[in-house]
C-alpha cells in the first residue's frame, strides 16, 4: 500500500498531505529533482502523522518507488517570463521523457496519476512514453476535470441547499478555459435539476447559471490572483483518485486518459465520466449530450488535440 509522488512542489506535497489526512495506504514516498525539497516536505508531513493516520512518509530517489501501486506525477517546470505555452509544453515534454521511464523501471505495475499542467496534454504524453514500456493507456490517467466537477457540484449544492454528494454533475473536456459544464446531466436527489428547482420553488435563471459557470471555469485564475498558486483543491482531488485506485472502488470520476474518439476528435486525451478502480480506468461511461454540449465538447477536445499535434510525437 505504498504511494509514490514524483515532483514534491506545492501540488505534489499537498497531495501527500491530503493522503496522510485521509489515511490512504500505508506509506508515501516523495521524489524530486531537488532532494532537499522532497526531504523537507517529507519531514514536515511526517510530523503531522501523530495527529492524523499511521502512515510512513519518506523522501527518496526513484529506486524508493519500488512496490508502489500508484504514483502521482506532479513534476514540471513553470512558465518563464516571455515564454510561450508551446515552449513551456516542450520543456515539460522533456521532463516527462526522463521521469516516466524512471518511474516505470522502479514501479512497473503502478497506475500513473498525472497532475502536471496542461494536464490533458501531459497525460497524453505520459501514456505515449508509458506505451514504450508496454503499459496500456488505461493505467495512465490525469486528474483532468475531477476538481472542476467538484467545484460545479459544490456550487450547485450550495444554490439548491443540498449536500454536494447528492448533486450529480460533470465538467467534461479540457481542464481549462474550454471545459464543458454539462447542465443537461445534472440531477439532485435523483431528479433532473430543472424539475428539482421547480418542485422546491428555487430560482435558477440564466444569470445564476452564468455565475456558477464563471466560478467553476475561472476558479484557478481567481485563486492565482489572490495567492499565486492552487494546491489544496487539486491535492485533495489527487488523494481521492488514489483512494479509489488503492481500494478498487469503481468510483465515477471525470479523469482524463487517451481515447480513440471524443465527439469526433480522434486519439485525444480529455475528461469524460470514467469508472476508476484498481487497474486505473476500467470504463469510459457513455453519455447522450444535447447538440450544444456535444459541440462544445468537440471544440474542447479539438483544442487539446491541436496542442498534442504541435508536439510532433
Ligand atoms: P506546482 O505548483 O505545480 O506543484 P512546483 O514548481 O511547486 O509546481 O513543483 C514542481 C516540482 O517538480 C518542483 O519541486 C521541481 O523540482 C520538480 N521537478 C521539475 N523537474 C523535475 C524532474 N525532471 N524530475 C523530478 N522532479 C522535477
Amino acid at each position: 500500500m505504498k504511494i509514490g509522488v514524483v515532483g514534491s512542489g506545492l501540488v505534489g506535497a499537498t497531495a501527500a498531505y491530503a493522503i496522510v489526512m485521509r489515511g490512504i495506504g500505508r506509506a508515501v514516498v516523495l521524489v524530486d529533482l531537488n532532494m532537499d525539497r522532497s526531504q523537507a516536505e517529507a519531514d514536515d508531513i511526517f510530523h503531522a502523522v501523530p495527529f492524523a493516520n499511521p502512515l510512513d512518509v519518506i523522501a527518496g530517489d526513484y529506486t524508493a518507488l519500488n512496490g508502489c501501486r500508484v504514483v502521482i506525477i506532479a513534476a514540471g517546470v513553470n512558465q518563464k517570463p516571455g515564454e510561450t505555452r508551446l515552449q513551456l509544453l516542450q520543456r515539460n515534454n522533456e521532463v516527462f521523457r526522463q521521469v516516466i521511464p524512471q518511474v516505470l523501471k522502479n514501479a512497473p505495475d503502478a497506475v500513473l496519476v498525472i497532475a502536471t499542467n496542461p494536464v490533458d496534454v501531459m497525460t497524453h504524453l505520459a501514456a505515449h512514453f508509458a506505451a514504450e514500456h508496454g503499459v496500456p493507456s488505461t493505467r495512465v490517467l490525469g486528474s483532468g476535470t475531477t476538481l472542476d466537477t467538484a467545484r460545479f457540484r459544490a456550487l450547485l449544492g450550495r444554490h439548491v441547499g443540498v449536500d454536494a454528494p447528492h448533486v450529480h454533475a460533470y465538467v467534461l473536456g479540457e481542464h481549462g478555459d474550454s471545459e464543458v459544464l454539462t447542465w443537461s446531466q445534472v440531477t439532485v436527489g435523483g431528479a433532473p435539476l430543472d424539475e428539482f428547482c421547480r418542485l422546491r420553488n428555487i430560482t435558477l435563471d440564466d444569470a445564476t447559471r452564468q455565475q456558477i459557470d464563471e466560478r467553476v471555469r475561472r476558479a484557478a485564475y481567481h485563486i492565482i490572483n489572490g495567492k499565486g498558486a492552487t494546491y489544496y483543491g487539486i491535492g485533495s482531488a489527487l488523494a481521492r483518485i488514489v483512494e479509489s485506485i488503492l481500494g478498487d472502488q469503481r468510483t465515477i470520476l471525470t479523469v482524463c486518459t487517451p481515447h480513440p474518439d471524443v465527439a469526433g476528435i480522434k486519439d485525444v486525451t480529455v475528461s469524460l465520466p470514467r469508472l476508476v478502480g484498481g487497474s486505473g480506468v476500467l470504463e469510459t461511461l457513455p453519455l447522450h449530450l444535447p447538440t450544444d454540449e456535444q459541440n462544445a465538447l468537440s471544440r474542447s477536445a479539438g483544442i487539446v488535440r491541436d496542442a498534442i499535434t504541435s508536439l510532433n510525437l
